[in-house]
């Protein structure tokens, strides 16, 4: 029997199947036996309890899963699902009911919102039935301990079951339930686990049956032959290491993968990974900390340190990018009611031109002392009349190369205009999905239309990239877009030409990219361009781009 699904990661398992025992059950619709304020007591107490329990686990990893987690901790002391919970209770609901009422209604409004939100739903459920197991006193099943490798099925795996799993005997994940940005699919990514999530044909796996999950393939074929197993094995290619080799798509094509940093301190590991250059380095740091702009000496040697491992090759510098999150006293803050609408990046700057002026003089000094091939870019670009004031002060300066990030959509939307006027364009896809979607990045309300994957972001892209060619200049991508693996491949398609990134992602995108020609990065631009969600245009084109591997 073959059971499909969505894979997730590029690995293969061959193992024994064992089961994950169901989640407890919905509790009956009774009234408390006790009364209010004891019921109260005991519902506290559960949520409590529960929240120490997750965040205990938080404590215990690292990166996406110690944030689910943590978040997780929070939803289970959310103030309007306590307060709705005691409510059902003084009404005369018992303990358990009245929390899994109130969770539901919560969960109902997040599945109305859709998207990412209605996935966080899923977090919920898991929070509710932990308080309801600790209520009804039974215990939350756990992932179950074998001394033998295991492959998990289950029907969902909540983030806290995924993020304890013992990876010395967890083989690989099966789910009914799940899509590929479920926080089972992301936790098993960043545990480099094959998954397979959304098979709903799992239910039908009993333990100790042999399966072989296939998560390229999004298949688990069960009682599979000796050559089945042979065949997907010899197919492996997930734990060979792919040597840092120059970016390049299946074809050939060049694509510069380029690093991100944010100071000196990474720069010497980023060309261990293989980062052929800087495709942007954020200069706040120097000022972050200041009452007082640097002076060029300080910052030409604190740019030195960073340009040093990049001998020779291409550094690209984005130049002070002050205001919004970021306010500096010395560029005179005022307080503005929406700042990331504010005066920040270039508009601080002009305002302050002794301190651009001093900052570009650094990096040509700094350029001087190391051979890099140095390029500079201006942050929150909107329009010609902006580009056209930083590349005459940037080129009187001395700097080469002067290019801006494209992060305003206005800037893209005019990438026509401002591409003959530069020399390279970055696109900020961070910026210019916060804006494109009036959806600020620092609030997680609204985190769920900070997707670049939305067609609105990507349609934006497809401009840049024409005006790029149009004009015969580069187009790189330094949002964290740019870091995952297929998105860095629709990109690609959409006519972006180089790509930069956090380097520990490097290594993943290089291997993506191996895995499809441009004419094939141009089908995938092709449909996500044509989508209706960044959901849609996300689960369209993993669909799409398993038949190139
Ligand atoms: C961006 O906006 O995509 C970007 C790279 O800049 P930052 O994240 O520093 O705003
Ligand atoms: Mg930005």
């Amino acid at each position: 029997m073959r059971i499909s699904g969505i894979g997730v990661g590029r690995g293969v398992a061959v193992g024994e199947v064992l089961r994950m025992a169901e989640p407890v059950a919905e509790p009956a619709d009774a009234p408390r036996t006790g009364d209010a304020s004891s019921e109260r007591a005991r519902l506290l107490a559960a949520l409590a309890e529960t929240a120490a329990e997750l965040s205990s686990r938080a404590a215990l990893v690292d990166g996406a899963a110690r944030d689910v987690l943590a978040a997780q901790a929070l939803m289970a002391q959310d103030p309007t699902v306590i307060d709705d919970a005691t409510a059902r209770i003084d009404a005369g609901q018992c303990a358990e009911r009245a929390v899994f009422d109130a969770f539901g209604g919560y969960r109902r409004m997040l599945e109305a919102v859709g998207g990412l939100m209605a996935e966080r739903a899923a977090d919920l459920e898991d929070v509710c039935r932990r308080a309801v197991a600790r209520l009804m006193g039974v215990g939350v099943p756990q992932v179950p301990a074998s001394d033998r490798p295991f492959v998990l099925v289950a029907h969902d795996l909540a983030p806290a079951d995924t993020a304890a799993l013992d990876l010395d005997k967890v083989l690989a994940i099966v789910t009914a339930a799940g899509s590929p940005t479920s926080h089972t699919a992301i936790l098993a990514k960043q545990r480099r686990l094959p998954a397979i999530v959304g098979a709903s044909g799992c239910d039908e796996l009993a333990d100790g049956q042999v399966v072989v999950v296939d998560a390229p393939a999004g298949v688990v074929v069960t009682d599979p032959s000796r050559a089945e197993i042979d065949g997907v094995r010899a197919a492996d290619d997930s734990s060979a290491p792919c040597a840092p080799t120059p970016g390049a798509l299946a074809d050939g094509t060049a694509v510069p993968l380029l690093a991100n940093l944010g100071d000196a301190t990474d720069a010497a590991a980023a060309v261990a990974l293989g980062a052929e250059g800087v495709g942007l380095l954020r200069t706040e740091f120097l000022y972050l900390d200041s009452q007082a702009a640097p002076s060029v000496s300080e910052q030409t040697d604190r740019y030195a340190e960073a340009f040093r491992p990049f001998a020779g090759r291409r550094v690209l510098v984005r130049v002070l990018d002050a205001g919004a999150d970021k306010q500096l006293a010395f560029l005179g803050h005022v307080h503005e009611e929406n700042p990331a609408l504010g005066r920040r990046g270039l508009r601080a700057l002009r305002e302050h031109e002794s301190v651009l002026r001093d900052q570009l003089r650094a990096l040509v000094a700094a350029r001087e002392l190391t051979g890099v091939e140095l390029g500079v870019m201006a942050p929150m670009v909107a329009d010609a009349d902006e580009t056209a004031y930083f590349v005459e002060l940037a080129r009187s300066l001395g700097v080469g190369s002067v290019g801006i990030t494209v992060e305003v959509p206005s800037s893209a939307v005019l990438a026509d205009q401002l591409a003959p006027l530069v020399d390279f364009m970055s696109i900020g896809t961070n910026d210019l999905t916060q804006y494109t979607l009036a959806a600020d990045r620092m609030l997680g309300s609204v985190a769920a239309f900070q997707d670049p994957w939305h067609p609105a972001v990507l349609r934006l892209a497809r401009l840049v990239g024409d005006a790029g060619r149009a004009a015969g200049v580069p187009v790189g991508v330094c949002g964290e877009a740019a870091g995952d693996p297929l998105l860095a491949v629709v990109l690609l398609g959409l006519g972006a030409t180089e790509l930069s990134m956090s380097p520990a992602l490097l290594g993943e995108v290089r291997a993506e990219l191996l895995r499809h020609t441009l004419a094939e990065a141009r089908e995938l631009a092709a449909l996500a361009l044509a989508q209706r969600s960044a959901a849609d245009a996300r689960a369209v084109v993993t669909k799409a781009a398993r038949t190139h591997r």
